[in-house]
């Protein structure tokens, strides 16, 4: 069912406490913890508890927890010093979405090329 945790996806499981995540700021409906694999000084992700496969499918199920999602995101970044970040939801295979669970990468710490690719 939408929204309910699956037995295969990685951030159900750090959700769940399974899988350990250094985790940064944690609400009833939202956790952000540091990537793995940190593309920037700063890279987290935040992720809604719920299961939804990307950020649109949670915005139309859940709009107020995708809200949630991006004060959160702002949140982390000013907690991590951050003045100035980039907010990005990759949606699909063909964009780079590895993990269908839906989240935000919050980057920064660095100069980001200009653009949005
Ligand atoms: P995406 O490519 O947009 O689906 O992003 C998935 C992100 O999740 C990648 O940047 C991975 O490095 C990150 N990731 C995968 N597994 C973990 C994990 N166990 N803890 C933290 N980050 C992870
Ligand atoms: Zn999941």
């Amino acid at each position: 069912m939408a929204g309910e945790p699956q037995a295969d996806c990685v951030f159900c499981k750090i959700v769940a406490g399974g899988i350990p995540a250094t985790v940064l700021r944690k609400t009833d409906h939202t956790i952000a913890f540091r990537d793995i694999n940190p593309q920037a000084p700063t890279h987290i992700l935040v992720i809604p508890h719920a299961h939804y496969a990307n950020a649109a499918e949670l915005a139309a199920a859940e709009p107020l927890i995708a809200a949630e999602l991006l004060a959160e995101a702002g949140e982390a970044a000013r907690e991590d010093g951050l003045d100035a970040y980039r907010l990005i939801f990759n949606t699909g295979a063909g964009a780079g979405q590895t993990v269908f669970h839906a989240h935000v990468h919050v980057l920064g710490g660095k100069p980001l090329r200009e653009g949005m690719v």
